[in-house]
This record gives structure tokens, sequence and C-alpha cells, in this order.
């Protein structure tokens, strides 16, 4: 699809034309991807955060939000048990927060390779290059950064204190250390309009993404952009159903925000496009304190529930747990993780 034809049916409003596109997208999924769904497990191990995003309740200006830390030992446990529950990922996501030294991230992470066999996702924001090489050679696989919109005009409005080009210089990093790079944006954002979701589509296929993450904007009382629209459950599902045509084997998750908007909306994206779902596996205490947006769902449970609940979703779909790691499916990736994992096991073995 071109620029024009993603336009078009961004804006159409035909029923006919949107199933279509979704069922499209279903089979274009099937076939690259086919009938697995990959399960992460989310630890939301900090809430702190030195940055202040318009749209982001751990924004740093919100004093109303209770701050919490959770300590490397903690984390160490939390995936301990994502691992007795048989979670194959651990996604480790924070707000910035520099108050952890990549030293003791680093040491987790090899800690949760080699002991638990997880695979590492790490998604805390921008660090230098030097940091992202370090988590890296401890062992981390992927690491997702979204690039939130393509348009710079509106990245400087919603993210004040940071670099759009910086973000891109991240994304250029991960992708040279190796990392399966996943990244994505917002649907709905105030100001975005139907090219700048356009371009964000175009986005994704030129930067060859491992991972996209697709969800609606959803405004947060505490910042100053409370009086604001939600994104739609429609325009999102359009977005990821073409990203999914678009950019073919792709991991795309069906994202907790999707969740949040509509009762089914993890249901629907897994129908038009998703193949993984990312539950939270962290302490029930910690969950509704993670407030990025509100009514976030699924704070109120634990991780044992939330994994049976996923399993059901996907069954209850046709469609089957995978039992493997989920690695990327574009074919670079092959390599640079024999290489990451070569590169591993002489570091334990020369220690
Ligand atoms: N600090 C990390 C992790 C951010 S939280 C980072 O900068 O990468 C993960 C994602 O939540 C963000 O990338 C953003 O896309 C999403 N998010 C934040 N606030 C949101 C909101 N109000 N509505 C919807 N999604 C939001």
């Amino acid at each position: 699809m071109n620029k024009d034809e993603i336009v078009y049916y961004l804006k159409t409003t035909s029923e006919e034309e949107k199933k279509y596109l979704f069922r499209r997208a279903d089979e274009i999924r099937e076939t690259y991807c086919g009938n697995e769904v990959h399960i992460r497990g989310i630890i939301e191990f900090s809430n702190y955060c030195i940055r202040d995003c318009t749209y982001c309740g751990l924004r740093k200006s919100n004093r109303k939000l209770h701050r919490y830390r959770m300590t490397i030992q903690e984390i160490f446990e939390v995936a301990k048990k994502a691992k007795e529950m048989d979670f194959k990922t651990v996604v480790l996501q924070s707000g910035e927060d520099p108050y952890y030294r990549i030293e003791d991230l680093c040491l987790l992470t090899e800690k949760i390779k080699t002991e638990l066999n997880l695979a590492v996702t790490v998604c805390i924001g921008e660090r230098t290059r030097e940091e992202y090489r370090m988590m890296r050679e401890a062992g981390a696989d992927r690491y997702l950064l979204k690039f939130e919109t393509s348009d710079p005009v509106l990245y400087a409005r919603l993210k004040p204190d940071s670099s759009y080009e910086n973000r891109f210089r991240c994304l250029e990093w991960l992708r040279e250390l190796g990392y399966q790079v996943g990244s994505g944006n917002m649907v709905g954002l105030p100001g975005q309009t139907i090219e700048s979701l356009a371009e964000d589509i175009l986005l994704f296929k030129e930067l060859d993404l491992d991972m996209i993450g697709i969800g609606p904007f959803i405004p947060h009382p505490d910042t100053p952009l409370r009086n604001t629209k939600t994104g739609t459950l429609d325009m999102t599902l359009k977005v990821l159903a073409i990203t999914r045509i678009v950019t073919k084997n792709t991991h795309l998750p069906a994202t907790t925000a999707v969740g949040t908007i509509d009762l089914f909306g993890r249901q629907k994206a897994l129908q038009c496009g998703a193949n993984v779902i990312m539950p939270n596996v962290g302490p029930q205490r910690y969950r509704k304190d993670y407030q990025i947006y509100p009514n976030k769902i699924c704070i109120f449970e634990n991780a044992d529930h939330c994994h049976s609940c996923i399993e059901e979703m996907i069954e209850s779909l046709g469609r089957t747990v995978s039992s493997g790691f989920g690695h990327s499916l574009k074919m670079r990736m092959k390599d640079s993780t024999a290489i990451c994992r070569k590169y591993l096991s002489s570091r334990i073995i020369s220690r």
C-alpha cells in the first residue's frame, strides 16, 4: 500500500471496506506468523520518571502519583514467578529512572537469562549507547522504544523536554547492537492527522521493526492533556490492520490500552493483525500506581489470574499459546541472536 491508499483506508467509514481490511490483516497474520500467540509478562518495576511527557501519568510534574521502586531482588523474584507460570519472556518496563544503575540492571538481566532461561525485553526509555551496549552484552534480547509519533512538531509538543532526533538515534543504536527492536505509536493524539498516522505506518516499514506496539491515546486527568479526546477503537484497529498488511511478519501486540478503551479490544485486535499479548506479571500492590493512563485494566488481578485469563482468551479465538520464545520473525535476527549467545557464553565461561 502506498501513502494514498493507507490514507484512504484510514478514512473509510464503509463497513464493507473495514471488514475487508480486517480480514486481509487476519489472513496475512496467519500466513506470516501462524496461529500462535506469544505471551510476554510485563514487570512495571518503577513509576519514577525524569521526563515530563504531556500525555503520560508518570510525568515528573504529576505530584499526585504515589511513586514506587522495586528492588533488583524483587524484580528477579517476579521473573522467577513468571517462569513458574510458564511465561517465555519478561518485559522490564519503567519510567525513565536513572536511579537504577546500568550495572545493576545488567546483573539482573544476566541472572534472568542464565538462571531462568527467559527472553528479556527492556523498555526503560532513552539511555546512552554504552548503556544499551552493556545491557545487550548482559543478554537482553529485545528493546522497546516507541517513537510515539512520526510528526516532529507534534512530538515536540508531547515531549517538550525530549529530542525527536535522539529518540531515532537510540533506535539506530539498538539496531546496530543487535537487539530485536520494537517501536510504536499512539493513535488519536490531540493534533494528530490521518496523514501523520499514515506516515507512522510507512516509518514502521522503513525501520524494518521486529515489533510494533500500537495503542490508543487515553487522556490522563493529572496531565496537561486532561481535556482531550481518547483515541477510538475504530482508528486503532485500522492502524493495526494496515500495519500488519504493510509489514507482514512483524510481532504486533494486542495492547493493554486497546483493552482499556473496549472490553473486547484485545480480542478484536488479535483478530485484525495482532499476534502478541503482554499481561502484567508484577505484584498487584504496585499496579494501581503504574498509571500511564487512567482505568488501566487488570490492576486488581494477580499474575496467576492474568495468565489463565489470557490463555482462555487465546483459545476462545481458536488460536494457540506459543510454547517458544517468540523471537523476531525477521531473518536477520537469527544471526545477531546467535552472535549474542556466543558472546554471553564466552563471558560466562571466562568467569
Ligand atoms: N519510559 C519508557 C516506557 C514508557 S510507558 C519509554 O519512554 O519508552 C510505555 C508506553 O505507554 C509509552 O511508550 C506510550 O506509548 C504509552 N503511553 C503513555 N501514556 C499514555 C497515554 N496517556 N495513553 C496511551 N498510551 C500511553
